[in-house]
């Protein structure tokens, strides 16, 4: 375990560093829609391909599910120069087009008895905004969470010290509790829930959730401060070191079929439960990670400090 937690400690950092360059030298080309019309650019493809690379060179035999797959970049050959030339920054050796393309596609495996799972950039609308955004990572046995890293490059050490430092990665192992970094990788402190942040986060994005029910919910548990909206699995980091007492997300009703990607919750999931959090969907059943990329069993994400969680399940079903 040691080992995967630190070739993945790496890759994530490496990965974060490679979006960050991204993120302050976006040209409007860098960014396309994928079918289902979100956003990809090339940092989702630089950052999935350097991850993969990097346990597909230690791991072989790892099995890997992530967001992102090569055959658009196949089709795009201005959008593959781009992307390569990002991934050469990192990578030694010689690094063509086909290569960059191969590792993105490792990532193309089959949810099995174990496999990592990745989102190279998750919240990349957010991103976009040069807001907040994660590369989020996590490895599961036997559909367990036992290893998530999540790195944060936008997220300030400390939301109420605008003025602190950005860039925080979080390291959950399963026992073994959850460690904040900076992404230099500098030992920032162990994160702990805590019993008095008296605060809801939830998605940016208002179709991302239901805010209005959000905000019901609040008001029956007593949660005065204004929710905190912000992008991607930051939130699950910011509720593990005790900013927010929960994180709720509940089926847009435009979409009420929704139904959420493993890879937007694996890593958060570990990050808040190894802090002392309870993680479940929204009718209190444990996140499935062998029903597919789709938690297909699951409605919705509803994560707490512990103790708030019956009482937010049991307000969710009673309205
Ligand atoms: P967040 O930044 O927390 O809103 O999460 C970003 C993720 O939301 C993306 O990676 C998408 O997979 C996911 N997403 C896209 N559409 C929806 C939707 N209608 N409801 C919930 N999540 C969505
Ligand atoms: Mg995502």
């Amino acid at each position: 375990m040691n080992s995967k937690k630190q070739i993945a400690i790496e890759a994530v950092l490496k990965a974060a560093e490679l979006c960050q360059q991204v993120q302050n030298e976006m040209v409007s080309t860098d960014a396309i829609q994928k079918s289902d019309r979100s956003p990809v650019t090339v940092a989702d493809f630089g950052s999935q391909a350097l991850i993969c690379k990097a346990i597909g060179d230690t791991f072989p035999e790892d099995i890997i599910v992530a967001e992102e797959d090569a055959e658009s970049l196949r089709q795009n050959s201005a959008l593959l120069d781009r992307v390569t030339d990002y991934v050469k920054r990192f990578v030694k050796g010689e690094v063509l087009n086909q290569k960059v393309c191969g590792w993105i596609d490792r990532g193309s495996g089959e949810i099995s008895k174990s496999y990592w799972t990745l989102d190279p950039i998750d919240g990349t609308k957010g991103f976009l905004r040069n807001d907040q955004y994660a590369i989020a990572l996590a490895w599961i046995v036997d559909g367990e969470v036992v290893l998530g890293v999540l790195g944060c490059p936008n997220l300030p050490h400390r939301l109420d010290d605008p003025d602190s430092q950005r860039g925080c990665l979080f390291v959950a192992v399963r026992g073994e509790g959850t460690t904040i970094y900076t992404t230099t990788g500098k030992f920032l402190g162990e994160a702990r829930v805590s019993e008095n942040a008296s605060r809801l986060a939830e998605s940016f994005e208002s179709t991302h959730g239901d805010s209005s029910t959000h905000a019901k919910i609040a008001n029956e548990l007593g949660l005065n401060k204004p929710p905190l909206q912000i992008d991607s699995q930051a939130k699950y980091g910011i509720v593990a070191r005790g900013e927010a007492s929960l994180y709720i997300r509940l089926p847009n009703p435009a979409y009420p079929d929704y139904r959420e990607c493993i890879w937007d919750h694996a890593a958060g999931l570990i990050v808040v439960q190894e802090a002392g959090g309870k993680v479940t969907d929204a009718n209190g059943k444990p996140l499935s990670f062998l029903s597919g990329r789709r938690m297909i069993d699951n409605r919705g994400v509803v994560a707490t400090n512990g103790t708030l969680h019956e009482q937010v399940l049991s307000t969710l079903s009673s309205m």
